[in-house]
């Protein structure tokens, strides 16, 4: 192996890399014996609040106890998926994928660039020296370059002209990126990863919800969620018109819905009160969901990224041009936004 740390201090710095899991396995550090280990329980419930405070564990711990240090570490991912609540579970996973790119950047035995190419490997992340695919110029301009491939690449890279492929020199099928670039392609990852094991570890994480008195994190759960989700209809503005109920109908039942609903709905909740991450939550039973394009999607049309300008809801003539109108224009609006307000008004005459 091309990293210069032991397998034990390899799962505690990275502990949610699929090597750090079968390690923990081997060691007989499964969640069973992990949730009737006292000292551990409390160890995790800490690493998550250090996570979610976005501090960076202490390094040290993986020298002094390395085994220990990474079972609390997955362990504390149960428990933040176990409080049911998205934002503090995405809090942790934010967190924990910086943590993960500060280790790769500041622990002596894995700058080796094939130690982090390993690392890549475990994270789906195909990549492989640049020398293996370029030469010359490309290598002189770059620090450390490492080849990805595009797949991986497209897969990863922030949406942001920066990372635009087109921008990047690209030797059949291979993106040449600098380390730093490289590092931040595997935090993405990373991140994707925390989220991939709660997803593939429901059983898990309703055995930890029933194991562990989860009213000790009131305050955290508190300081770090936004507020609950809110239902159609129970936000400010009161009820909401046929055309986003349809839609919102629709989403629930996990129709594929064109671009033109997809907008009209994410400008409307937006308007309505409903936060970026309420949203995401919404559009996550869509076929083809992909929570980072719809992320920033819906920050894009917030106003929060890209051109930053927040767009209004579409008038309903254009709704019904759209074909998104089931009145036929008969609700006596001009927009969708109008249509609680004139609805409580018309109640209390
Ligand atoms: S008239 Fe306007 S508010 Fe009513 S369903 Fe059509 S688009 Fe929606």
């Amino acid at each position: 192996m091309a990293c210069n740390v032991s397998l034990g201090e390899l799962a505690c710095f990275f502990p949610f890399l699929d090597k750090s899991a079968a390690y923990l396995s081997r060691r007989g550090l499964l969640l069973d014996a992990v949730l009737a280990d006292g000292a551990l329980v409390e160890k995790a419930l800490e690493r998550l609040r250090t996570s979610l405070e976005r501090r960076l564990p202490n390094p040290r711990q993986c020298l002094d106890a390395p085994d220990a240090t990474a079972a609390a570490a997955r362990l504390a991912l149960y428990i933040a998926a176990a409080t049911k609540n998205p934002h503090v579970l995405r809090r942790f996973a934010d967190s924990e994928s910086k943590n993960f790119t500060a280790l790769l950047r500041k622990v002596p035995g894995i700058q080796d660039p094939r130690c982090k190419i390993e690392l890549a490997r475990d994270l789906g992340v195909n990549a492989r020296p640049a020398g293996e695919v370029a030469a010359g110029i490309i290598m002189a301009v770059y620090n450390s370059p490492v080849a990805v491939r595009w797949t991986s690449y497209l897969r990863y890279a922030p949406q942001d002209p920066y990372w635009a492929m087109i921008n990047r020199p690209v030797v059949r099928g291979w993106v040449i990126v600098p380390m730093e670039d490289f590092e931040r392609l595997l935090e993405e990852s990373y991140e994707e990863r925390i989220l991939q094991i709660v997803r593939e570890n429901e059983l898990a994480v309703g055995k930890v919800a029933m194991s562990i008195d989860l009213t000790q994190l009131e305050d955290v759960i508190k300081r770090y969620s936004q507020r609950p989700v809110l239902q159609a209809g129970q936000a400010t503005g009161g009820a909401d018109p046929p055309c986003m109920e349809a839609i919102l109908a629709a989403l629930k039942k996990g129709e594929n819905l064109p671009h033109t609903a997809r907008f009209a709905i994410t400008t409307y909740l937006i308007k309505r009160g409903w936060d970026v991450e309420q949203i995401v939550e919404l559009f996550r039973a869509s076929p083809d969901f992909n929570e980072k394009i719809t992320r920033y999607q819906v920050m894009h049309i917030a106003g929060q990224a890209g051109g930053r300008k927040e767009y209004a809801v579409p008038s309903c003539e254009t709704m019904n041009s759209w074909g998104l109108c089931p009145t036929n224009l008969r609700c006596g609006v001009k927009n969708p936004l109008q249509y609680g307000r004139r609805l409580a008004v018309k109640k209390s005459s």
